[in-house]
């Protein structure tokens, strides 16, 4: 059977490390591979923490992301099947913004490499580093929505600007359809009154763009990928997997499917 209907490409992002942006990825991915939907992920991150989180040794693998942007090589080629399809990432990606940096449409590699395989899937998923080089612009570049996910504490809100300032600049340039789909909060202890006061500050500068979803703390999030696992694998039931399937549902119901 034909496929046309192609990939939405969903980047998640923010130059802050540690907000869950790998987690996220990967625990919404399988919550969309749950509910039928064939998923790519996508580890742009020279640290290879989405690759590893499916239970993949980053350091054991001949041909990764690193080949496909510098290379051309087809990325079916680094495609492995696990929960989701993912396309891994290991540290020789540290190298390759450099690589490309002489490229020719340095800033389109990974949207080309989409191409042969955009009708294969509903949805493609791309971790980012944290940084807002030429990784994550080749990311931006390539997808339609950008989902941020933010630690609910006030420093965290600075950055946004930062990411927003460089949003403006990829739809000015390089991809003008490219459109924030919602800010997650994560790490969130709802305990406290710090975590609720900075949701009220998300929420008075991004108002409905904050997604109603809210991802709480909770121990199962490092555990689940020591054993190469979505939380939804890993506790089925729990808490932790029940707020990604809330998330993937939120997310539906913007009509991105
Ligand atoms: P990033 O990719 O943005 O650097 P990660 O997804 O790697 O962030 O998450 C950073 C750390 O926080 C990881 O050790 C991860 O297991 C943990 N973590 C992520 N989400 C949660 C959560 N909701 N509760 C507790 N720990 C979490
Ligand atoms: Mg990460």
């Amino acid at each position: 059977m034909q496929n046309t209907a192609k990939a939405k490409v969903i980047v998640f992002a923010n130059q802050k490390g540690g907000v869950a942006k790998t987690t996220t990825t990967l625990n919404l991915a399988v919550a969309f591979a749950e509910k039928g939907y064939r998923v790519l992920c996508v580890d742009m991150d020279p640290q290879g923490n989405l690759t590893m989180s499916q239970g993949i040794d980053p350091d054991g693998l001949s041909e990764s992301m690193f080949d496909v942007l510098v290379h051309d090589l087809p990325i079916v080629n680094v495609i492995r099947k696990r929960e989701i399809d993912i396309a891994c990432a290991s540290i020789d990606l540290a190298g390759a913004e450099i690589a490309m940096s002489m490229k020719i449409g340095r800033e389109r590699s990974l949207e080309k490499a989409f191409r042969p395989i955009i009708h294969d899937y509903d949805f493609i998923c791309i971790d980012t580093p944290p940084s807002l080089g030429l990784l994550t612009i080749n990311a931006l570049t390539a997808a339609s929505k950008v989902i941020v996910p933010v630690q609910c504490e006030y420093l965290s809100m600075r950055g946004l600007i930062q990411l927003q300032n460089t949003l403006h600049m990829i739809r000015e340039n390089l991809n003008p359809d490219v459109e924030i789909e919602g800010i997650l909060p994560t790490l969130m202890d709802s305990r406290t009154l710090h975590a609720k006061e900075a949701i009220e500050i998300l929420e008075e500068n991004f108002g409905d763009r904050v997604f109603a979803s809210r991802i709480k703390k909770t121990v199962r999030f490092a555990e689940a990928p020591v054993k190469g696992m979505s939380v939804l694998k890993y506790e089925p039931d729990g808490m932790a997997a029940r707020s990604y399937r809330d998330l993937a549902k939120e997310v539906l119901s913007h009509g991105i499917r």
